[in-house]
């Protein structure tokens, strides 16, 4: 056993850090250190951070995409209603679609930090729950959502949110 040990200055935030690992033989643990010059730039908090980062950026995507759906359906509906093109109510169908899971996600119970991060939750998940959803069940879906008041709640329930049938058993339940 070797260990290849190197120091290296995290290339974001300047600090240096050293980063270690256990190899077989220290021929191994010396092509490691080669390895790790070229390849580890970042101290574990930046990595940590920029992961995070990336996991905001997707989520925010995928909410992004589920509201713009949603949005169709209601200018979609609006159209039927009342003629023209769904492209004439998009923009305020858009408006509508923001609205409805921004207002539903507002009223929550629990800590400062628990309460930030069950909003971003909540909003993920009924903007998927909307999004399959004909616009006559909204209403229903947004009172049952609201009937889970506790931040905690959100978060616990995390991983049931990857579909909307997942959200709407959840919210059920
Ligand atoms: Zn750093």
């Amino acid at each position: 056993m070797a260990q290849a040990r190197i120091d290296i200055i995290c290339e974001t935030c300047g600090k240096e850090f050293t980063h270690t690992k256990i190899c077989f033989n220290r021929k191994e643990a010396d092509s490691y250190e080669e390895w790790a010059k070229e390849n580890i730039t970042v101290c574990p908090d930046c990595y940590k951070e920029a992961c995070r980062k990336f996991e905001e950026k997707k989520r925010r995507k995928a909410l992004t995409g589920n509201i713009m759906k949603r949005a169709w359906k209601i200018a979609r509906e609006g159209a039927e209603k009342f003629g023209g093109s769904p492209r004439e109510y998009f923009r305020e169908s858009l408006r509508m679609a923001w609205g409805e899971v921004k207002e539903t996600a507002s009223d929550l119970k629990g800590s400062e930090k628990q309460i930030t991060w069950a909003r971003k939750i909540k909003e993920s998940a009924l903007a998927m729950l909307f999004a399959g959803m004909k616009p006559e069940f909204v209403p229903e879906a947004i009172k049952l959502a609201n009937g889970k008041t506790s931040a905690a709640w959100w978060i616990d329930n995390k991983d049931m949110f990857d579909s909307a049938r997942g959200v709407g058993r959840a919210i059920k339940g």
